[in-house]
């Protein structure tokens, strides 16, 4: 039985390839510079490069449930979301690493954070996982900050999604790198929203404290970051 994976493999290699070898072999030789570095959630149906229309060494990935952005420091305050002022070390974390990488050694200008419709870890952040998913229940605790105190039904969830895309934004400023960066306008931050079935991004514009989408959108970013304000004038977080 033929294996599927095995014959993408040698397509690749066989028929793209190709095309693009001198551009993979001038990486190699000078070196990756991304400029972007792109915080996005696993889910199958996001696609960076074919959103940003970007290839080879242009953008500098981490993904990960939800798209979120662990605390610096590593701790979270309570166990499994709560606020019972304990704090707690919630281990190693590779987004917080690659963090720390893309602005440190890649000086990347621009970070990224999509998050996307029917997403299934803020789903999940609301109806609970299996007991045995102690990661996975103590992850997705980074978004219990942006949960509404309702019934998730559609338009909760796409609420509640768009609220967590702008909590890591606000997670992202206290990495002391970041911030610096932001500050000396070195970096702009930029919190988007994909909208899977419509094929577009929204994007999160501080002056209007909404997600514009991206055909309507005067810009890709939110520059200077402020704090996010809703439309009932409630600040978040
Ligand atoms: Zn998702």
């Amino acid at each position: 039985m033929p294996d599927d994976l095995l014959l993408r493999l040698r397509r690749f290699h066989d028929h793209t390839f190709p095309g693009a070898q001198e551009q993979f072999q001038n990486l190699v030789r000078d070196g990756q510079h991304p400029t972007i570095l792109f915080i996005g959630c696993s889910d199958s149906r996001l696609l960076p490069y074919m959103l940003t229309g970007s290839g080879p060494g242009e953008l500098f990935i981490v993904r990960n449930v939800g798209a979120f952005v662990p605390p610096y420091d590593g701790y979270v305050n309570g166990t499994e979301g709560t606020q019972d002022g304990t704090r707690r070390w919630v281990g190693y974390h590779g987004t917080s690493a690659a963090i720390e990488f893309a602005v440190l050694n890649l000086k990347v200008s621009r970070i990224v954070v999509c998050g996307h419709s029917h997403c299934g870890a803020i789903r999940a952040a609301y109806e609970g996982v299996a007991d045995e998913a102690v990661n996975l229940k103590a992850w997705l605790s980074l978004a219990s900050e942006a949960l509404l105190p309702v019934e998730p039904g559609p338009e909760v969830l796409r609420r509640t999604e768009q609220r967590a895309v702008v909590l890591q934004l606000e997670r992202l400023m206290d990495y002391p790198m970041v911030r610096r960066a932001v500050d000396a306008a070195q970096i702009t931050l930029h919190g988007w929203h994909w909208v899977i079935e419509d094929g577009e991004v929204h994007v999160f514009d501080v002056h209007e404290g909404a997600f514009v989408p991206a055909s309507v959108a005067g810009h890709s970013g939110t520059g200077p970051y402020q704090p996010y304000v809703e439309h009932d004038g409630q600040v978040l977080v």
